[in-house]
């Protein structure tokens, strides 16, 4: 039996643009949780895939993950949600199960994970992502929104607010203020200071230019602001920061955001450059200066975020938007014309 048919909004090319696509969804299984898709926020991983600047991309696709919605039909073994539930989805559908990090709670590492989108389903067919009326995803790879989150504000942390969080994840409950940098101020990293923030950490957020400065200081909370290009501004505040969240979506200099850090000092990359990143040995050398990738979080951290967000009673800075302005949204964000995060209301639009 075929399964449901739906209305997504799909990219053809590299061009990106996305319009109106129609497909059918699998077959419910056993294990599987429908949902009908209220909201979904735009992350720029969107944009790489898009455009087919990272891997491979397979079009049509229908981007979409931080996909938000509401729970229609449970397959006959699904025991932890009930229809009406709010649920979420984030980057990842699948995994194998079975290795060291399924094992571990940390299936995001798991070298057979399934992403949302441009991936292969074990069915063998093209998954597809949350630009759409509804979606049909493993109970596994769901998480409950928490009742005192707003769909539309829970929907950003379901990926660029756990890939914040996964990496700080760590410094929690220290008790030390440690000197944090958050490199880039988009979707990723404003939800990055706030979580710096609420952890009691002391933020510098490091942006290309000056035009967030006042925003970061009195609507994000942050500490300090530095622009990268002000050598001056850059060359003082020098070994001074114990970690830096480097968000940055494209090709940029690490040595001088590697000289702001101290002695054994952590530069989170998170941000994908579609091109590689240079650093000299020394720069890592002479100060004991580590660099790391850090991908997403596992289900059990985007459920801990979701829970950390509603406790904190912090909220993530959004615009909201209709289908129909997508493209032009996703040209706003390569511009980093966007305070800080676009939510798609999926719902509230004409899909066709
Ligand atoms: P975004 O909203 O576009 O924000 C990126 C920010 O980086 C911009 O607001 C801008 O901040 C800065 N920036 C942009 N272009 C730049 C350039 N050419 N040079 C220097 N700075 C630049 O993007 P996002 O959704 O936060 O995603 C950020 C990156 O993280 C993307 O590459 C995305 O694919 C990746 N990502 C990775 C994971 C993971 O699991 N590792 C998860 C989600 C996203 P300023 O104006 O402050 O300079
Ligand atoms: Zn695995």
């Amino acid at each position: 039996m075929e399964g449901r048919r739906v209305v997504g909004w799909a990219a053809r090319d590299a061009s990106g643009l996305l319009s109106p696509y129609s497909f059918t969804l699998r077959k419910t299984g056993p294990e599987d949780v429908v949902i009908k898709v209220l909201y979904r926020g735009m992350d720029h991983t969107d944009l790489h895939q898009m455009r087919n600047e990272v891997h491979s991309t397979n079009y049509p696709l229908v981007p979409g993950h931080e996909v938000v919605g509401e729970v229609v039909e449970l397959g006959s073994e699904v025991k932890k949600y009930r229809v009406g539930d709010m649920v979420g989805v984030g980057c990842i559908v699948g995994s194998c199960g079975r290795c060291l990090s399924c094992n571990s709670n940390t299936e995001q590492y798991c070298n057979n994970r399934i992403f949302t989108y441009n991936g292969i389903y074990k069915d063998g067919r093209p998954t597809q992502g949350g630009f759409c009326s509804a979606m049909i995803v493993h109970q596994k790879f769901v998480v409950r929104i928490p009742e005192k989150l707003s769909p539309e504000q829970a929907a950003p942390l379901l990926c660029a607010g756990v890939t914040a969080y996964s990496p700080l994840r760590q410094f929690m409950g220290s008790g030390k203020v440690l000197n944090a940098g958050i490199l880039g101020l988009g979707g990723v990293g404003h939800l990055g200071v706030k979580i710096a923030k609420a952890m009691g950490h002391h933020v510098t957020v490091i942006s290309s230019s000056d035009k967030k400065r006042e925003e970061a200081l009195q609507h994000l909370g942050a500490d300090a602001f530095l622009v990268s290009s002000n050598a001056a501004e850059m060359e003082e505040a020098a070994n001074n920061l114990d970690y830096i969240l480097d968000t940055v979506p494209a090709l940029h200099p690490l040595q001088s955001h590697l000289s702001l850090l101290k002695v054994d000092g952590k530069l989170f990359l998170v941000g994908v450059s579609p091109k590689p990143l240079q650093f000299d040995a020394t720069d890592l050398i002479l100060g004991k200066k580590n660099i790391t990738g850090s991908f997403i979080g596992s289900m059990e951290e985007t459920q801990e975020i979701l829970d950390f967000w509603a406790e904190k009673n912090l909220t993530s800075m959004i615009e909201i938007v209709k289908m129909d302005y997508v493209n032009k949204a996703f040209e706003r964000m390569e511009r980093s014309d966007v305070r800080y995060r676009f939510v798609v209301d999926v719902a509230g639009s004409n899909l066709e």
